[in-house]
């Protein structure tokens, strides 16, 4: 399973919010945070786009190993 992640680098530029509403939403600081955190296969190569898009850098998709 592969989860999303958006590190303290954010800039809050807005862009994952504006393009991926379902994962992403800014938190009280105007900041993205993660709003879905499981990445479901058929949105895989949209969010890597967007980790390559992400001016901050911020934005991770980690492999997570199951129990
Ligand atoms: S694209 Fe990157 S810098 Fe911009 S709001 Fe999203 S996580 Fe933050």
């Amino acid at each position: 399973m592969e989860k999303l992640v958006v590190t303290d680098s954010c800039i809050g530029c807005g862009l994952c919010v504006q393009s991926c509403e379902k994962y992403f939403e800014f938190n009280d600081d105007g900041f993205s945070q993660v709003k879905q955190e499981v990445v479901d296969e058929e949105d895989k190569k949209e969010l890597l786009n967007l980790v390559e898009s992400c001016p901050g850098q911020a934005i991770l998709i980690e492999e997570e190993k199951e129990a």
